[in-house]
């Protein structure tokens, strides 16, 4: 089942070598169409789930995507589950699939970076690829897979590099679970993370989840930007922090202050690479912070809002943040 939800693979421009175009124009049937050899290697059939630029990607969507996954999985309507999505967000879509799909099956994300009407379109091989992965026996019990560019990514580690190039999909920490050529698919690895089937998240009568933020990190920050958040009415905030998690010291005691109401701080940062420890240059233990391990910023946001949705201490927050 091929689940369509927009971004640039489903873009269109008016010429085939302009940069400017509109995320979310083709119907999934189109995009289908435009893959030649797609029935060799499945029974194919479409769904339009949504139609945005994944910059609009919200989380009503996100829960109907993983409801409608569960569902085609569940009752065996569907071997392996696509999903085309824009590249902008996808690695949070990934994240968040890869927490409360609830199933061995494979579900692989793919999107492309040149819209559909480009010269040299990226799109039609990376759904070809997709595909092929989707229906490959070996791909399933590796939790959500994004296939891009012949690379076959974990949801946990991947994250988007480059603002335009197709090569943009990077797995830093970890590396790659395989590469796809033409659709022959290899495995290097399994994600070490717990995902899926394994997972403790449910979305059981979940609708909305609670508010998150985000504040990034940066030389003489505004510490209030804390204090905005809370009155807001965010329930927890992640810090893309410099470094190893850092910020400056009038940002470390507003945001004691608003733990110490309650308030989840995690520290992530805004280095794309590396791991974010515990009590390295800011005492957590004392401070009531969180440490975000290998979670980025955006998904780190993704596992607090899904670990909000029930009562769960501190510890067993921080907990979620190294098995996860
Ligand atoms: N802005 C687009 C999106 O995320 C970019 C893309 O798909 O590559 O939908």
């Amino acid at each position: 089942m091929i689940l369509a939800t927009g971004g640039t693979i489903a873009g269109s421009a008016e010429s085939g070598t302009q940069a400017g175009y509109t995320s979310g124009r083709v119907a999934v049937d189109t995009m289908i169409a435009a893959v030649p050899g797609l029935p060799a290697i499945a029974r194919i059939q479409g769904e339009q789930v949504a139609n945005v630029g994944s910059q609009d990607m919200t989380f009503a969507i996100m829960i109907d995507l993983a409801d409608r996954i569960n569902t085609l999985l569940g009752d065996g309507v569907a071997d392996g589950v696509v999903v085309t999505h824009g590249t902008d967000t996808m690695e949070e879509t990934a994240y968040f699939l890869n927490l409360t799909v609830r199933s061995k099956k494979p579900v692989v994300l793919t999107g492309s970076m040149r819209p559909a009407t480009a010269v040299s379109a990226d799109g039609p091989l990376n759904l070809y690829n997709a595909v092929a992965v989707a229906a490959d026996p070996d791909a399933a019990g590796r939790g959500t897979l994004v296939v891009m560019n012949d690379r076959i990514h974990g949801a946990h580690s991947l994250t988007k590099s480059n603002t335009t190039s197709v090569e943009t999909f990077i797995s830093p920490i970890n590396g790659l679970i395989g590469t796809v050529n033409y659709g022959t698919t290899e495995y290097f690895r399994r994600p070490v993370r717990r995902h899926t089937c394994q997972s403790e998240f449910s979305l059981t009568g979940v609708t909305s989840l609670p508010r998150v933020d985000i504040i990034y990190a940066c030389a003489d920050m505004p510490a209030d930007l804390v204090d905005g958040s809370v009155e807001r009415g965010a329930r927890g905030i992640v810090i893309a922090g410099d470094g190893n998690g850092n910020m400056n010291a009038a940002t470390v005691e507003r945001a004691a202050r608003a733990a110490k109401k309650g308030i989840l701080i995690v520290r992530s940062s805004r280095v794309p690479t590396g791991k974010v420890g515990r009590n390295v240059e800011i005492d957590d233990d004392h401070l009531r912070f969180i440490a975000s391990d290998e979670l980025n910023p955006a998904k780190a946001r993704i596992l607090l809002m899904l670990a909000l949705l029930n009562k769960r201490s501190r510890e067993e927050i921080q907990r979620l943040f190294y098995a996860y």
